[in-house]
């Protein structure tokens, strides 16, 4: 599970989701999709504003008559399983690096390192040692990416 949403940046946990909107007009239509790890408010407002969309404006031309129920049923059941994503904290934001969080993850250098040595992907190192630590997950990819490897070991 990643836990940066890709649509606002805020650290929260998200899902994977594709979401469609489709505007049929009699010759050609307008889709449009979201796609990407997103949390359950970024999930919960994309789905509302395209089911409304498609609602009032998918259903003109044939190719239209037929996408649009599809996208209606694959975004609602995309949302649905989106209300199992605990909601977004109310002091989320983007994760940031602080002296405080790096002071906190600077024993685990050497463990970083080695577990990115044999192949662990950086979101399960990230995940154990948010555990260990009290520090969001997000925060700790941020630390693996930018810091981890720069400072010896
Ligand atoms: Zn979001």
């Amino acid at each position: 599970m990643m836990h940066t949403c890709q649509l606002c940046g805020i650290d929260a946990p998200t899902q994977e989701v594709m979401l469609h909107q489709n505007i049929g007009l009699l010759f050609f239509r307008i889709s449009h999709s979201t796609e990407g790890h997103l949390c359950r408010r970024c999930i919960t407002a994309t789905f509302k504003q395209y089911t409304l969309v498609s609602l009032t404006l998918g259903w003109w031309g044939v190719l239209s008559l037929f996408l649009t129920p599809l996208f209606l049923v694959t975004n609602l059941i995309q949302y649905l399983a989106a209300l199992n994503l605990p909601p977004v904290p109310d002091d989320a934001g983007r994760p940031r690096l602080t002296d405080e969080i790096r002071a906190l993850l600077a024993p685990f250098n050497g463990e970083i390192v080695l577990c990115l040595g044999r192949g662990d992907p950086p979101e399960l190192i990230a995940v154990a040692l948010a555990e260990q630590t009290g520090v969001t997950p997000a925060q700790v990819l941020l630390y693996i990416r930018f810091e981890a490897d720069a400072e010896p070991t």
